[in-house]
């Protein structure tokens, strides 16, 4: 396909997204102003991102490190200047690279990880960094994310936020989830919604919910979502191994 080609299909994917985010608002009863659309990049190349962002599409997510370091290099040459969101499992080794490119970091589930993000962005940056906690809803220990009453110290929701609201570098932006699978999307975002409105009452400015992707974005935004991560819908289906 010609760089013009890829562009076009860029261009028509998002019109098609941008169409569905609107409806899911007018039938929530929401303004889609309120909605941020990241376009979730990984598997597809830098060129793709800068697309995107002559389209419009200035916040961008990558779930890996080791690809998006490299990216986020090659599209600050080409010259668009796009928010980059690190949405992936994050390990502590990796938050000193992160923290050079990322402006928000959706994935913080533990509490070690929060100590080891905030010694990263007390060293690298002028600012600190916005973070959301990441919340696994079905306490599958295998899969990311911080859980409501986790016999596990390190893991337990309240604990995490304690440790990003008491860090120097850190700000509890609000929470990030992935609905469980096999869940019924609305059954993980009501829960996901109510969690986010307790954890409020404590931490007035933890006002994000990330949630929603290509498959059930309609029953995120119905459920209060701010931000949603698209990666399929956008940029295609990506190569089943990576
Ligand atoms: C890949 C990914 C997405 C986007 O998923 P799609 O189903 O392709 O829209 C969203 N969030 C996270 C954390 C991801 O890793």
């Amino acid at each position: 396909m010609t760089g013009e080609a890829r562009r076009q299909e860029l261009s028509e994917n998002l019109r098609a997204v941008r169409e569905r985010l609107t409806a899911a608002c007018l039938k929530a009863g929401r303004d889609p102003t309120e909605i941020t659309l990241i376009a979730v990049t990984k598997t597809y190349p830098a060129t793709d991102v800068v697309d995107l962002a002559s389209l419009g599409v200035l916040d961008v997510g990558e779930n890996r490190d080791q690809e998006a370091s490299g990216k986020a290099a090659e599209v600050a040459l080409a010259g668009p200047d796009v928010r980059w969101h690190f949405v992936g499992q994050l390990q502590r080794n990796k938050c000193r690279s992160v923290v050079s490119y990322a402006e928000m970091v959706h994935s913080v589930d533990g509490v070690r990880l929060a100590g080891a993000l905030d010694e990263a962005a007390s060293r690298r940056r002028q600012r600190p960094l916005d973070v959301l906690v990441q919340v696994n809803l079905d306490g599958d220990a295998a899969r990311g994310g911080a859980v409501v009453g986790s016999t596990d110290v390190d893991r337990d929701l309240d604990r995490v936020l304690a440790a990003v609201a008491g860090s120097d570098s850190l700000v509890a932006r609000g929470l990030m989830t992935v609905a469980p699978l096999g869940w019924d999307p609305d059954r993980a975002f009501v829960m996901f919604a109510e969690l986010a409105q307790r954890v409020r009452r404590e931490y007035p400015d933890a006002s994000v919910l990330s949630a929603g992707m290509s498959g059930d974005v309609e029953s995120a935004i119905n459920h209060g979502a701010t931000h949603v991560r698209m990666g399929t819908s956008l940029l295609g289906n990506r190569p089943k191994l990576m």
